[in-house]
């Protein structure tokens, strides 16, 4: 290994490898390599899908594949709703939105592309 390995937890690149672990000398995190080049990837290029598998971005119009419960609201978001513009965001509910019934934050997976 030539190049040193910037350390996830404090971006030195002051780190040396033991055994299975990569280990930074600055903070002592340790970490597997592998994973740690996956995390970085998920970070920088997140790609959040709808139902279908299509990969969504910031700006896209979906509707709802299926009937949801609104926290607070005396009816659901009904199949079929169709959003505007939706942003995405990290988390759980990767889709940041507004609704008839007001912002909200959505899961993708009931989400398809239009
Ligand atoms: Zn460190």
């Amino acid at each position: 290994m030539t190049q040193p390995i910037a350390c996830p937890k404090c971006a030195m690149d002051n780190t040396y490898p033991d055994g299975e672990l990569l280990i930074c000398a600055d903070c002592g995190h340790e970490w597997p390599p592998a994973a740690a080049a996956a995390a970085t990837e998920t970070d920088s290029v997140r790609v959040v899908r709808d139902a279908n598998g299509s990969a969504l971005v910031d700006g896209d119009s979906v509707v709802l594949i299926k009937d949801l419960k609104v926290k607070g609201a005396s009816s659901p978001l009904k199949m079929g709703t169709k959003i505007r513009n939706i942003r995405i965001v990290d988390g759980d509910h990767e889709i940041d939105c507004k609704t008839e019934l007001g912002p909200m934050l959505l899961k993708a997976e009931f989400l398809k592309k239009v």
